[in-house]
């Protein structure tokens, strides 16, 4: 998964490989019918074959991969009825675990049919507009309680709205291009390849190829709002090609055989993220491939969840190799899992020509300064941080990202990457490097359809030492499971550049403050403050949480003018200029308040600046490994 705002020590020993295929126990058929999304609605059909009759247990996905924590969204169920040879068959759910559903089952009924409806909405991206929707088959499936995800078969097919196209990674029976119908048949597949393989559709949909050779291909298959929307340049074409290319250099062999890359372009089901085996599930604004900013802004979404493929999805930590959906997902090796993907995923950005140059730099920047920022690292460490994600990821609270920490392990954990990685060049003088971990411990030495290859901390420590002998358990114990009282910052420093303060805003904050119309003082006051005045945060100790400002006040007026983004800059200025406290009046839940705010340092961005002298590691893991041009040769 893929955070989109700016934000082990007890791994259990495994050392086997397993297909994800395996011989199915159970064979269900599930047609789906999207013809209802303008209402939001997926209607679902499900055939489950039974030995006997009796009391017959289906659960629910509750553990989902990806967001590796118990979000099923059992609660958007509705319309469940059954049936055995046309009989209604009546069901309880389990008194003890809501994602479990008793059906009584006469004696000699061989199949049990459930009908059920799947209602969108809640938190997070939507999954249907007019023009297009996401289908994330866990979301419309029951399977045996006990079942392993890879026992389970799956024979699904769906009918979508008139004109509508499909994309996915699962394999239909024909083209679905070449079905004039709306209804496409998939073969069987196991359970854990169809939740692993959501389906997007839409009216306005559009795929590129990207490489294909050896039996293998790989394409983007782009829905948006309008047809306008998914008419990428030749330039954004050449980015993705050249991202198929550069991790092919990167990985050396692929785990997958046909992927697609999926992305929607539309403000409503903006902000997706989700990696898979052979796909990637991506939503990103409508103006994506219009608007410089958005497209920038974006830059690492396609390197993570694609780098994904092989770090989380091939290779995985021992904890998030379940039998089934029902198990509890154990996250301390998320900042392996998470952390190096967010780190080839901005390295993989450069490379490809994603980001502009200097972007790493100053990615790099606000990572270093986001996290500096954060009381709450005094009290709590990175393995903390994604042993408890899913707590993390729940919590609403934009001041208490500050205050407990946010999901740390994305971006500390690339931080500590860039450190290992020039550590790793420094030691063999440039011979080797992370790449050559990469290489070995997800490329794997050769390319394989999906399966899972779990691993532990100890694996993860023995392929680093036999690229560069060094203490890494030593590395990883201050860094992940000991309080660090800033931010690993010894890559940048190490990398020939040096973390500083300026008062220029840098380019990803000028992007960010234009597409969300707010102003970033982070680093200043203490908040991002919105066009319409309202703190979106505040960090103890910085300027505003010191007068008293609590988050989501709405500040009315600046040095007695009206409140706008343009004269909190200018009184932040000539304070600093003249030495005298900020006026501030602002409205907390209906109490006016008059305040000032003592603070003279100006406005404060993060920035890398080149030490002099020095041999500039950071230009060198940005550079590509491919000449450019090149576009995705397959082994
Ligand atoms: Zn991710």
């Amino acid at each position: 998964m893929k955070i989109r705002a700016l934000i082990g020590a007890a791994f259990v020993a495994v050392a086997f490989c397993r297909p994800a295929i395996a011989q199915a126990a159970v064979s269900e058929t599930l047609s789906v019918d999207a013809t209802d999304v303008p209402h939001q609605i997926w209607h679902a059909r499900l055939r489950v074959p039974l030995a006997h009759g009796g009391d017959t247990v289906l659960v629910y996905p509750k553990w989902i991969p990806g967001a590796h924590g118990p979000v099923g969204p059992v609660a958007n169920l509705g319309s469940l009825r059954a049936t055995a040879g046309e009989k209604p068959v009546a069901w309880q759910r389990d008194a003890n675990d809501v994602y479990a559903f008793h059906f009584a089952v006469p004696d000699g009924a061989t199949e049990l049919e459930l009908s059920y409806d799947f209602f969108e909405g809640g938190a997070g991206p939507g999954n249907i507009t007019g023009q297009l929707a996401v289908l994330d088959w866990n979301e419309v499936v029951f399977y045996p309680q006990g079942a392993g995800i890879r026992e389970v078969s799956v024979t699904p097919d769906i009918t979508l709205p008139a004109g509508w196209t499909a994309a996915t990674a699962l394999p239909p029976v024909l083209p679905i291009a070449t079905l004039p119908s709306g209804h496409v048949q998939f073969a069987a597949v196991a359970l854990e390849t169809l939740v692993d393989s959501p389906l997007y559709c839409g009216a306005h949909g559009r795929a590129y190829p990207l490489a294909s050779g050896n039996g293998m291909t790989n394409e983007i298959d782009v829905y948006g709002e309008t047809a306008a929307d998914i008419d990428a340049t030749p330039d954004q074409i050449a980015h993705w090609k050249r991202l198929v290319a550069e991790a092919d250099a990167l990985y050396g062999y692929r785990h997958w055989q046909h992927y697609h890359f999926l992305l929607t372009l539309s403000d409503a089901a903006s902000g997706r993220g989700l990696e898979h085996h052979s796909s990637s599930a991506n939503g990103t604004r409508e103006r994506y491939l219009r608007d410089p900013d958005i497209y920038a802004l974006n830059s690492d979404l396609l390197p993570h969840e694609y780098t994904h493929s092989w770090n989380g999805k091939f290779r995985r930590p021992a904890g998030l190799d379940v039998h089934d959906y029902q198990q509890p997902m154990v996250d301390d090796g998320l900042w392996v899992y998470e952390g190096m993907t967010q780190y080839w995923g901005i390295v993989l950005a450069q490379r490809s020509g994603l980001s502009d140059p200097g972007e790493f730099e100053q990615t790099l920047a606000s990572y270093y300064a986001s996290l500096d920022a954060e009381p709450g690292r005094q009290a709590r460490t990175l393995l903390d941080t994604a042993v408890a994600q899913g707590l993390t990821r729940a919590a609403q609270s934009p001041s208490g990202r500050f205050a407990r920490r946010g999901e740390d392990y994305y971006i500390e954990s690339a931080l500590m990457w860039l450190d290992a990685d020039t550590l790793i060049r420094t030691h063999t003088h440039g011979k080797k490097s992370l790449d050559d971990f990469a290489r070995a411990f997800l490329g794997y030495g050769r390319n394989t359809p999906p399966m899972v290859v779990p691993y532990t901390r100890a694996d993860v420590i023995a392929a680093l030492n036999r690229v560069d002998r060094y203490d890494w358990a030593g590395f990883f114990r201050t860094r992940v499971d000991e309080i660090a009282r800033h931010p690993p910052q010894d890559g940048i420093t190490r990398g020939g550049w040096r973390f500083i303060y300026t008062a220029a805003p840098n380019r990803f904050q000028q992007m960010r403050e234009r597409s969300s119309s707010s102003i970033d003082m982070t680093y200043s006051l203490g908040s991002t403050i919105g066009a319409d005045g309202t703190v979106a945060f505040t960090i103890e100790g910085m300027p505003l949480a010191r007068a008293g400002l609590p988050p989501g006040a709405k500040i009315l007026a600046v040095n007695g003018e009206a409140f706008s983004l343009e004269r909190l800059r200018i009184a932040v200025d000539a304070a600093a200029r003249d030495g005298k406290p900020i006026g501030l009046i602002y409205d907390d839940l209906g109490t006016i308040v008059t305040t000032s705010v003592p603070y003279r340092g100006g406005e404060r961005y993060p920035q890398l600046v080149r030490v002099p002298g020095t041999p500039d590691l950071l230009a060198a893991i940005a550079a590509p490994k491919t000449s450019v041009g090149a576009t995705g040769g397959a082994h």
